[in-house]
């Protein structure tokens, strides 16, 4: 099972070179040595030349008489001519008649023609091609078709030195990668207990969370080589590649041990097998090895593979197993005070006023991971530089989590005034019915400017603190902020537009999930109608149900977020003079804070 196939392809392509070259030789050089090696005469020099008695053997064939001369240096050929007296003359004159010794060609020639020539025409092809492909890969002169080098890349810690300090958050995945590390500088205390360390370490989690950091960090801490790869870069092309490139690399980390392997996106290589038609042969064959090399080493011998994926629900089984991938550790989005963290570590790189309210920008960005947040802080440095200013000011921050949600401010204004108009009201409608329900998160800014994401506006609420459940009543309330922005165009302006295709994703989304998910209807109780496939990802889902019950679900969903829409429409007429009066003043300013939409509201 983990033996290596010897790579097809090349091998059927030198078989094809080889049947043509020799097509080649015999169609066209063979006959081409053959002529020049027979010298064909008239019938003249024949008779002229046996009269002077110049020939030597002579052999008279059906159609053709074939010739030497004396000393047998030329072989000669004539056509046939009516002559009765041309054998007593050629007898008459000392020829021999005889068969052996006029052949068109010799044996040997023929011999080396037809088979010695194309064989090492072909031994010297497949030389030089080897060695181009060679060239190609950068391998060693060991190395011939199909055993690829791993071309992992040894860490140099001195230069990068990541520490645990530089990884913010996380404090859970920190704790538990800390026992790695000391195993790394003490293996002798877990040998005498007899406790051995897993082999396998798998970083879950969504994409920027800090998982190749995190890896980089136990081998900076622990002060060991780092082998880093890509599960994508042993994937080749050719059959049996990617199988000995883990060979490789488990060979060379062993000879450095301790040390660390990381494996990033493990799941381009360690996906299920799941034995269908046209399967992935290469993959197959290098998760097979991978298997086969972290069974083959002991636990204590100090190389710790860590891998990192965002995809763990299709990772093979038999990779998660006891004894291989042991132990999970989850790297997830980080809380308010990872966030503020992760921002005052990023913030150390630039400079920064020093009345800068990172538990505010911390808020703002909620469900940012720690790379969105990284970015921030560039986007927010890179504006006070465009600006002028020395420092990146509280502003640039906020300014900045807003290019990275919805984009750059588009310069030019596009939007006509009576477009601006049903921008500020469809606004204002979020805003409002967001702050006349309870248990809603407080509206942080309103702006009507567009922006490059295509958003002509937006209405940016902000949590006061973390958030991990959320009550039936606050997924309601959501539903019906979503839908305030188009009841407030019907209300204000007695049609309605398509500003609103986001807010009916969104709502739509919540509703689905209430009634699909969260068990949150009294008709389907608590029955998973929909699983999430890809937790990480974007969360995609799969509905699990029959064709009839989906017909429900369709309707309740229908029902719920219609009883929403009509919830925030009579909020909005229960306050029309508001939305009236802030409405013109969101057109006015075009982007208002919080706060003066409260003081209006309250006034
Ligand atoms: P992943 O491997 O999870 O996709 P990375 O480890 O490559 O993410 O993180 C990308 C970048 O995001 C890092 O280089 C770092 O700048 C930033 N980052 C992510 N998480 C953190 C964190 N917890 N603390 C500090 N920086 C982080």
């Amino acid at each position: 099972m983990n033996e290596v196939k010897p790579p097809k392809k090349p091998f059927i392509f030198y078989y094809a070179i080889a049947l043509l070259a020799i097509f080649l030789v015999n169609a066209i050089l063979v006959p081409q040595m053959a002529k020049r090696s027979v010298k064909e005469v008239d019938y003249g020099t024949f008779m002229q030349m046996t009269y002077q008695q110049e020939i030597g053997y002579v052999q008279i064939q059906e159609n053709q008489i074939i010739f030497t001369d004396k000393d047998q240096t030329t072989v000669y050929k004539t056509g046939i001519v009516d002559d009765p007296e041309m054998t007593q003359r050629l007898y008459d004159n000392g020829a021999k008649f005889s068969g052996e010794i006029i052949e068109e060609t010799s044996p040997l020639l023929d011999f080396f023609l037809s088979w010695l020539l194309p064989i090492l025409l072909i031994i010297f092809l497949g030389q030089l091609m080897s060695r181009q492909l060679m060239k190609k890969m950068g391998g060693s002169n060991s190395m011939m078709f199909g055993m690829g080098k791993s071309n992992a890349k040894i860490y140099v810690h001195s230069s990068e030195g990541i520490k645990f300090s530089d990884v913010a958050g996380e404090d859970e995945a920190k704790e538990n990668l800390t026992e790695i590390v000391d195993y790394l500088h003490n293996p002798g205390k877990y040998r005498e207990i007899g406790a051995s360390m897993p082999k396998g370490i798998l970083l879950v989690g969504p994409p920027g969370t800090g998982k190749t950091m995190l890896a980089k960090a136990v081998a900076g801490e622990a002060n060991v080589p780092f082998f880093s790869m890509s599960g994508s870069e042993f994937v080749e092309m050719f059959v049996g590649m990617g199988a000995s490139k883990v060979r490789d690399l488990f060979r060379q980390a062993k000879e450095k041990a301790p040390c660390i392997v990381f494996i990033d996106e493990i799941d381009a290589i360690g996906k299920k097998r799941d034995g269908q038609l046209g399967g992935n042969d290469e993959r197959e064959q290098t998760l097979n090895q991978l298997l086969t090399e972290m069974d083959g080493f002991e636990g204590n011998n100090g190389v710790i593979i860590l891998a990192a994926t965002n995809r763990p629900e299709s990772l093979d089984p038999a990779l998660l197993r006891p004894g291989r991938f042991d132990r999970r550790v989850p790297v997830e989005l980080p809380d308010l005070k990872g966030r503020e963290e992760i921002l005052k570590v990023h913030a150390k790189k630039i400079k920064v006023a020093d009345n800068v309210d990172f538990n505010k920008i911390a808020r703002m960005a909620s469900g940012a991971s720690g790379a969105e947040l990284a970015n921030i802080i560039n986007e927010a440095a890179l504006r006070a530089v465009r600006d002028g200013r020395k420092f990146a000011s509280q502003a640039d921050l906020e300014e900045s989590i807003e290019v990275v949600i919805a984009g750059y401010q588009k310069k030019n204004a596009i939007l006509t005034d009576a477009e601006k108009r049903i921008v500020a009201y469809h606004e204002i409608g979020h805003a409002l019915v967001a702050a006349k329900q309870s248990n809603s998160a407080p509206v942080q800014k309103i702006t009507i400017v567009p922006r490059t994401s295509g958003a002509l506006g937006y209405t940016m609420q902000v949590e006061e603190g973390n958030h991990y459940l959320m009550t039936k009543e606050e997924i309601e309330n959501k539903i019906a902020t979503y839908t305030g922005g188009r009841a407030a165009e019907e209300i204000a302006f007695g049609s309605v537009t398509t500003g609103a295709s986001n807010d009916i994703e969104q709502a739509t989304k919540l509703a689905r999930a209430m009634i699909t998910r969260y068990g949150m209807t009294k008709e389907f109780d608590m029955v998973a109608m929909e699983t999430v496939t890809n937790q990480y990802l974007g969360g995609d889902t799969s509905l699990s149900c029959s064709a009839q019950t989906q017909t429900e679900i369709d309707r309740k969903v229908v029902e719920l977020v219609k009883k929403q829409h009509i919830k925030a429409a009579q909020i909005l007429l229960e306050n029309r003079e508001k939305l009236d009066e802030l409405a013109a003043f969101l057109y006015e300013k075009e982007t208002i804070t919080g706060e003066e939409f409260m003081r209006i509201l309250n006034s």
